[in-house]
C-alpha cells in the first residue's frame, strides 16, 4: 500500500484559493515540493473543488486547458500528478465528491492502493480539505497560503469539530513535514 497526498489547486500550488482555476499561477516552491513527493515513491493526487462548472462560469475546455498547461510548468520541473481528480458541482447538484465529502478519493482509492491513514490532505480550506481528511481518516495539513490564515482565524467555526495534524506556512514546508513522518516511521526509536 502506498502514501498518497492528496492536494488541493487553488490557494495550495498556486493562486489566492477563491477564483477559478484559469487565473491559477503556480507558487514557486510548488513545483519542486511536488518532485519531492514523486522522488519518495509517495502518490500525488490532484482534488479541486471548481463549482464554477456547475454554474456555468467555467467550461470543462477551459478547465482542461488549464490542467494540461499546470501539468505541462509542472513537467518542465521534473513534477507530476499521478492523477488529478475534479468535482464541478455545487452544493445543489448533491453529489457525493464536493469536498469534505469524499468522491474524489474513493475514486483515487478504486484506481490505486492507498493506505489512507498513512496518507495527507493538503488544503487551504479547513471546512473543505481539513473536514475531508477527518473524513477519509488521513492527516490534514493546513497550508496558511491561499485563504489558509483567515481560514484558520476568522473562519475556524466552520470547521470547529476538527483538528489539523499540522499547520504549515505552505506546500513545500507541509512535503518537510510528510519527509519528517516518513523517515521517522522507516526508522522507529
Ligand atoms: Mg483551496
Ligand atoms: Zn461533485
Amino acid at each position: 500500500m502506498k502514501t498518497a497526498a492528496f492536494i488541493d489547486f487553488q490557494g495550495t500550488i498556486g493562486g489566492k484559493g477563491t477564483d477559478d482555476i484559469t487565473s491559477l499561477d503556480l507558487f514557486p516552491f510548488s513545483g519542486k515540493a511536488i518532485r519531492r513527493l514523486n522522488d519518495n515513491d509517495i502518490l500525488v493526487i490532484g482534488i479541486t473543488n471548481q463549482s464554477h462548472i456547475s454554474k456555468g462560469e467555467l467550461s470543462w475546455d477551459a478547465y482542461y486547458k488549464k490542467l494540461n498547461f499546470l501539468k505541462k510548468e509542472l513537467h518542465l520541473q521534473k513534477a507530476r500528478f499521478d492523477a488529478v481528480y475534479c468535482c464541478p458541482h455545487t452544493r445543489n447538484d448533491r453529489c457525493n465528491c464536493k469536498k469534505p465529502l469524499t468522491g474524489m478519493i474513493d475514486s483515487a482509492c478504486s484506481v490505486f492502493d492507498i493506505d489512507l491513514k498513512n496518507s495527507y490532505v493538503i488544503g487551504d480550506m479547513g471546512m473543505s480539505d481539513m473536514v475531508l481528511a477527518n473524513n477519509i481518516g488521513a492527516m490534514g495539513i493546513l497550508v496558511l497560503t491561499g485563504v489558509g490564515k483567515g481560514s484558520l482565524h476568522e473562519y475556524r467555526h466552520t470547521w470547529k469539530d476538527v483538528e489539523p495534524y499540522y499547520i504549515a506556512e505552505n506546500l513545500y514546508c507541509a512535503v518537510e513535514k510528510i519527509m519528517d513522518d516518513i523517515k521517522n516511521r522507516e526508522t522507529p526509536v
